[in-house]
């Protein structure tokens, strides 16, 4: 495939659910920018909206008032990131106690990248849970809780091959994971292909496409060789020329991220789960060009297909 078949149905909202990911700001700046961006997508009512973890538990008091935030001021429903990275298990399971008693009932839950850095090896902590799955162990038996884990369409890089990636999937799944979340990819054949594997495997619960809007190709496109996505040529040709031009770029992002939407939904998909990178913008077209709509433009009327 080198580029997505687009639904000419004009309406779509009514069968896609979408989730959408934040990360805890840094600095007062960003924080505001956070919360313009909260502000604006949560009229569109999604599932829920999760927080990432920063590597080592970097960000933990920040993830953690995100968090607070997030249930003490909005409507939303958060799912708290967590990961297992230079954390003995009993630093981890208190972690998920203070998310807990504060009514945090959803978590993402990752082994997480190498302390030293991506590309380097993992070493688990020696008291501490060695990887996503027994993570999703640890959180099953503290709670009732939803628990959404990490899934590769194009394995993890760490993955000698897709059978080990497949067989960590499963051991989360059957540690009682409810969703698999996929890393990013723009290429659906390869989500559709993932996918078959996975049911193959005997692995049924839902696994949902990360979609991310592109904000910033040549950012994108270094991020992705790190993190094994491959960047098809026909994007690269889409972008191409745009550097100094955030303008036609965001008209181009918001479309390209739109019709892998379509297309997936073409193939049966209906849950999206959206890497804002903290900006509304993209998502909010991409939402809208799917049909989903919020309470507002509804109420004006400015919903009708
Ligand atoms: P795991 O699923 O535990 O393992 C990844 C792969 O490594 C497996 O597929 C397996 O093939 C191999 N592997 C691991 N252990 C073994 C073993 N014992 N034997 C054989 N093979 C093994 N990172 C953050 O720091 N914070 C976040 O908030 C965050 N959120 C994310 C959200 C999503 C949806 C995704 C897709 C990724 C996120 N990441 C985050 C990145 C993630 O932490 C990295 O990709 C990390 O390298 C792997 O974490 P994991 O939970 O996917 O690992």
């Amino acid at each position: 495939m080198n580029q997505f078949r687009f639904s000419r149905r004009p309406d779509i909202g009514d069968k896609v659910r979408v989730s959408f990911e934040f990360f805890p700001p840094k600095t007062d700046e960003m924080e505001v920018r956070l919360w313009d961006t909260v502000t604006r997508l949560e009229p569109l009512k999604p599932r829920f909206v999760s927080v990432t973890y920063g590597a080592g538990g970097s960000t933990r008091e920040r993830t953690a008032r995100t968090v607070r935030r997030i249930l003490n001021e909005t409507t939303l429903t958060p799912a708290a990131h967590m990961t297992c990275v230079d954390a003995a298990r009993h630093q981890v399971d208190a972690v998920i106690s203070e998310f807990a008693e504060m009514g945090v009932t959803r978590f993402v839950a990752l082994r997480g990248d190498p302390a030293a850095g991506v590309g380097t090896a993992y070493r688990p902590h020696p008291e501490g849970y060695a990887n996503g799955a027994e993570l999703v162990g640890a959180l099953k038996s503290a709670g009732d809780f939803d628990i959404s884990v990490s899934a590769y369409p194009e394995k993890h890089p760490e993955s000698p091959d897709f059978a080990t990636d497949i067989d960590m999937l499963k051991r989360k799944v059957d540690n009682g994971a409810t969703r698999a979340i996929t890393q990013f990819f723009f290429d659906n054949d390869l989500y559709e292909r993932y996918v078959e594997r996975a049911r193959r495997a005997g692995i049924y619960i839902p696994i949902v496409p990360g979609i991310l809007p592109v904000h910033n190709f040549t950012q994108v496109a270094n991020f992705s060789s790190r993190c094994g996505a491959l960047v098809p040529a026909w994007l690269a040709e889409r972008f191409e020329g745009l550097e100094n031009d955030p303008q036609t770029h965001a008209l181009v992002a918001s479309a390209v991220a739109a019709e892998q939407v379509h297309d997936l939904v073409e193939r049966g998909v209906g849950d999206f789960h959206f890497y804002t990178m903290n900006r509304a913008d993209l998502v909010f077209a991409v939402c809208h060009m799917i049909g989903i709509r919020s309470h507002e433009s509804e109420a004006t009327g400015s919903a009708a297909a």
